[in-house]
């Protein structure tokens, strides 16, 4: 299976892709983990892209198709399928992408476009935590953890993201409108886009989901 989940900053596609691996075993491949893993490696790409995410804008496309076609290109992902999370975030990442699939005789199954209004997503990117380790998301009011800051999972302590502010999260969110409302745009005409309200609480998103996908 190979999905596309695309939407605002803080619409859910994290927690949702967490969801479809847990239950269906498909493959998340998310460009801001991938980011943010470079950025705690100290890479010469970390610092980069450091330079522009701490701004709440888009790391250039030229790095990041590059980054992106490597893992897509490799056995693993060739083999497992993926579910694409922030990637592509800009019509020339989905026209590079279209063109890589095309090559490698992998064609998508669905985009899959999480949505709700801003004021959801600044709520919800408002009280976000992740597990320093596993990667887990929580919410201080939506998903709060049994010991505060600390991950249910594997009691590594949590972090609120750096990005997570109210003047870069007004950032992501215009940088959204303008780059990659068109990418759901693109998907819709080529009648890959399935559509799902994001508004309702985790489950039933996952439901919608699994739903449109038709698994
Ligand atoms: P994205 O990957 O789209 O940026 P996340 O999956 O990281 O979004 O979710 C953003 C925040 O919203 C997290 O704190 C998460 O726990 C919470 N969240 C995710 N989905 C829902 C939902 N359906 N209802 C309420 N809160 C949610
Ligand atoms: P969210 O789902 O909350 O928007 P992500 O973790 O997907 O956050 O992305 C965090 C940041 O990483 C983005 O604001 C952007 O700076 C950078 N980034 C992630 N994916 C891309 C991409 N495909 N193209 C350019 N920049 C990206
Ligand atoms: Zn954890």
């Amino acid at each position: 299976m190979r999905l596309i989940l695309i939407g605002p900053p803080g619409v859910g596609k994290g927690t949702q892709a967490a969801l479809l691996e847990s239950r269906l075993g498909l493959k998340p491949l998310s460009s801001g983990v991938i980011f943010r893993s470079e950025i705690d490696a100290d890479t010469d790409l970390g610092h980069l892209a450091n330079s522009y995410i701490k701004r709440g804008e888009l790391v250039p496309n030229g790095v990041t198709i590059e980054m992106m076609a490597k893992r897509i290109r490799s056995e693993e992902v060739r083999k497992a399928g993926f579910i694409l999370d922030g990637f592509p975030r800009t019509i020339r990442q989905a026209e590079a992408l279209d063109t890589m699939l095309l090559e490698m005789a992998m064609p998508l199954d669905k985009v899959i476009s999480i949505e709700v209004d801003d004021d959801v997503v600044i709520s919800r990117l408002s009280g976000r935590m992740g597990c320093t380790k596993c990667g887990e998301i929580y919410h201080s009011i939506n998903k709060p953890p049994k010991r505060e800051g600390y991950c249910d999972k594997c009691n590594s302590p949590l972090f609120v993201r750096s990005d997570d502010q109210p003047e870069t999260i007004r950032e992501r969110l215009r940088v959204f409108r303008e780059n990659t409302a068109p990418v759901r745009d693109h998907y819709q005409a080529l009648g890959l886009l399935e559509v799902v309200d994001g508004s309702q609480d985790p489950e039933a998103v996952y439901e919608a989901i699994v739903d449109g996908v038709g698994i």
